[in-house]
């Protein structure tokens, strides 16, 4: 699902997006790039980063960063400096699905992977960020992308939700230190969209899952985008350390109880 929005709530604004070579960042690229921002759009994949950058209808640049490392993060710092001379909106959102297997078989380097990707990545990010925001003595916005499975548990993604449980506690300690800074930090929580992250062959069990959600079908990464530019805009001027879900319902789900979701539905065969 698209939407209709009118362009320059952000005109004048600079955005860094991470992970926008593809689904949710290459989509919120797109967003704020409608909205009037100029957009570094940062991926470790650099032809995907290419691509996306050339599409947008406002000025862009593409850059190849990998976000767990300095070397990473200070490329498309720099590469926002060069090409817009400063940054004012941030979009942490590269991320890793990871291993899915169960605990006893989950191996160190798997973990260590998915937590530099996915936690150490955004703290790099935030550090930049304020180190940014300091330099150029004014504040800004940042969203982090966490997830559903910053929220809920689950046996299969272990290293994942841990690394996104972390992302909560990245997004409110910097919200406290960002405050009387005028510096906003929140965190997007989708739920099921269906994009590159899962492994090619489970499109079928995506929408089936998506079908069990109060709304009974999976986001778009455009819904994502959505609630990202509400988010780094004036819209939420007061907002700033919260969770916002963008997930059909599935967090609200009680499922202890029929009437509150468990059983209260059948997902369609996979
Ligand atoms: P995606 O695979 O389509 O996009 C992720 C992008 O991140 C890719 O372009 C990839 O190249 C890039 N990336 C991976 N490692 C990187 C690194 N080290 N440095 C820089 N870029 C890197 O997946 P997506 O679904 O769009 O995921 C975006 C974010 O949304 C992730 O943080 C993910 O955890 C989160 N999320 C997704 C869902 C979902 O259902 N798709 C749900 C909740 C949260």
């Amino acid at each position: 699902m698209t939407h209709d929005v009118p362009a320059g709530r952000l005109a004048g604004k600079v955005a860094v997006v991470t992970g926008a070579g593809s689904g949710i960042g290459a989509a919120s690229a797109r967003r704020l790039s409608r909205d009037g921002a100029g957009v570094v759009v940062a991926d470790i994949d650099g032809a995907a980063a290419a691509r996306v950058a050339a599409g947008l209808p406002g000025p862009a640049v593409a850059v190849t960063a990998d976000v767990s490392t300095e070397e990473g993060v200070e490329a498309y710092v720099r590469a926002a400096v060069d090409r817009f001379g400063r940054i004012d909106l941030h979009h942490l959102n590269a991320g890793v699905l990871g291993t899915m297997a169960p605990l006893p078989d989950v191996e160190p380097a798997d973990f260590d992977h998915v937590i530099a990707v996915n936690l150490r990545g955004p703290f790099l990010g935030l550090r930049a960020a304020f180190r940014r925001y300091r330099e150029q003595e004014g504040g800004g916005a940042v969203v982090v992308t966490a997830s559903i499975s910053s929220l809920r548990g689950a046996d299969d993604q272990l290293p994942y939700q841990t690394s996104k449980h972390g992302v909560l506690g990245l997004v409110r300690g910097a919200a406290m230190y960002g405050g009387p800074r005028g510096v906003r930090v929140n965190a997007v929580a989708p739920g099921l969209i269906p994009t590159a992250i899962f492994p090619a062959g489970r499109a079928a069990t995506v929408a089936a899952r998506g079908g069990t959600t109060p709304m009974r079908r999976t986001g778009s990464a455009d819904e994502v985008a959505g609630v990202v530019a509400f988010l780094l805009g004036d819209d939420a001027s007061y907002v700033t350390g919260e969770v916002v879900s963008a997930d059909g319902g599935a967090f609200i789900v009680n499922t202890v109880v029929g009437s509150g979701g468990a059983g209260a539905w059948t997902p369609p065969p996979v």
